[in-house]
């Protein structure tokens, strides 16, 4: 790899993912991200609070522990802990209010509809374990192209299945408005619903991984061997090849040259800044579909500490039990609030309610910070998944490589850390960890496979 220089555009997991992995192989890497600080959507806040403050995630907050075995040795290997957090959702809508330990009125009200919704996922998994290998493990990463689940939304079984509209508004699309971070869920394919239940099974809470402290100390311990390459506040707004070399140009004009790149950004920033995008690199970047572009529910967010905005007959209960209060307000729209201080480990104790609200017309006071969150999700529907197939048509083309959630089936940290070792990999990196982790290694093929279209040999 000699004095090979690598340009990584964008500094969330995906793209601190693929720089950690080159440096480990001996590439000079240099990292851009047009944020103040690393970690994209992973983002850290500090909380005032008494005698100085507490830090927290804010969006990016836990995990699926089965699931993330690449996430979970990145850890071990930086030496951060991780430790599990209870999830559970309070839902008020105009006609009651469902509450996942299923002491309200509309899990009376519902139960049938449960009952139907519990033959759906009995039948949905079934019908995706045909296409899926026998002896696989539990893995977000086995995909079959011919799965007709693939194509059917799951709103059409839903229905077929006799899921009333009045269940799918009043308790999937709120429970699961903070999975997918839209409310726009019909043309969400079938082929996601056995993971989904796993994850946040729609009746009941569940446990989920989180880190020991605030998510910034991986991005820290990520790039500690390499942190002069490291370049925040860095919006790369144009990356033309001039002299058989790249030239990365930020907004403020600075220039940086590099022989090979790799995008980690979302899909449109890309394309604005090449100079000469080719047909293909116009079609599949352009069309990739982000959840603000058909929904504005989560485009914006609060940070606040303000319990008022919860019901006051619940108010204390929601701060104290419940990490996810969703409100609907009947004309189809949602406010939804991460309670953070509800069950985070080491947040409660400080007496502070630490709230992340999106989407809400009341007035709200004490308020740390207001942000926008362009383009921070794709969408998952059968146009975006096509895009994610075809990208290895353009993976390394020209020597550009692209990872991150548009790279992805789905938004998800591991899937965003996998899909910045597979650029890594490709570029020339080996897998970076020990390969006697069976499951993580067999997660490292398939996402070769749904990024590259093949597993590159060890
Ligand atoms: C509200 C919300 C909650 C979520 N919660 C969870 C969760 O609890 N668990 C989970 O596993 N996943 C969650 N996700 C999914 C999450 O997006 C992924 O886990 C992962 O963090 C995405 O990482 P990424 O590197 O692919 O993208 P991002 O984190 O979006 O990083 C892309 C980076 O590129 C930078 N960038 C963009 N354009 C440029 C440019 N021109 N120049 C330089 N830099 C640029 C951006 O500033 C950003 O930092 C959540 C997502 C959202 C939006």
């Amino acid at each position: 790899m000699g004095n090979l220089k690598v340009a990584i555009v964008g500094g969330g997991i995906a793209g601190v993912g693929a720089a950690w992995s080159l440096h480990r192989a001996g590439y000079d890497v240099e990292l851009f991200e047009k944020a103040p600080a690393l970690g994209g959507n992973a983002k850290t806040f500090r909380w005032p609070v008494e005698n100085g403050y507490a830090e927290s995630p804010l969006l990016v907050i836990a995990w699926p522990d089965m699931y993330y075995h690449n996430y979970h040795l990145l850890l071990d290997e930086l030496g951060l802990g991780r430790t599990t957090l209870p999830i559970s959702y309070f839902v008020r809508s105009p006609d009651g209010d469902f509450r996942q330990d299923g002491e309200s009125a509309l899990d009376r009200r519902f139960a049938g509809q449960f009952k139907r919704w519990r033959k759906l996922v009995a039948f949905v998994s079934r019908f995706c374990d045909f296409f899926l290998p026998k002896d696989r493990h539990e893995s977000i990463y086995y995909f079959s192209y011919f799965n007709p689940m693939n194509v059917i939304p799951l709103y059409w079984i839903a229905r077929l299945f006799g899921i009333s509209n009045e269940f799918w508004h009043t308790i999937f699309v709120p429970v699961h408005s903070a999975t997918f971070i839209t409310t726009s869920m019909k043309r969400i394919p079938a082929v996601i619903l056995p993971i989904l239940e796993s994850i946040v099974p729609l009746e009941k809470p569940c446990r989920m991984s989180t880190w020991d402290g605030p998510p910034r100390q991986v991005f820290e311990r990520m790039t500690t061997a390499f942190a002069t390459g490291v370049h925040t506040e860095h919006e790369i707004s144009r990356v033309a090849r001039e002299n058989g070399r790249f030239v990365l140009e930020d907004a403020k004009g600075r220039r940086y040259e590099a022989d090979k790149v790799v995008f980690a950004c979302d899909a449109h920033s890309v394309l604005d800044a090449l100079e000469s995008p080719t047909w293909l690199q116009r079609l599949l970047l352009g069309n990739s579909q982000y959840v603000d572009d058909v929904d504005p529910t989560f485009s914006k967010f609060v940070v606040h500490s303000d319990a008022s905005i919860f019901p006051e007959e619940h108010r204390d209960e929601i701060a104290s039990k419940f990490n996810t209060y969703v409100e609907l307000d009947g004309k189809g729209s949602l406010e939804c609030t991460f309670v953070l201080s509800s069950q985070y480990p080491g947040l409660n104790q400080h007496g502070v309610p630490m709230l992340v609200t999106f989407n809400s017309d009341k007035p709200i006071d004490k308020v740390h910070g207001r942000f926008d969150l362009p383009r921070a999700n794709h969408t998952l529907c059968l146009r975006n998944l096509m895009i994610m197939s075809a990208m290895r048509f353009l993976q390394g083309k020209n020597d550009i490589h692209y990872c991150g959630t548009f790279t992805t089936p789905e938004g998800g940290h591991d899937l965003s850390f996998m899909s910045g070792l597979v650029a890594a990999r490709a570029i020339g990196a080996p897998y970076p960890f020990r390969s006697d982790n069976l499951e993580a290694v067999a997660d490292f093929h398939q996402m070769q496979r749904m990024m590259l279209g093949r597993a590159l040999p060890d």
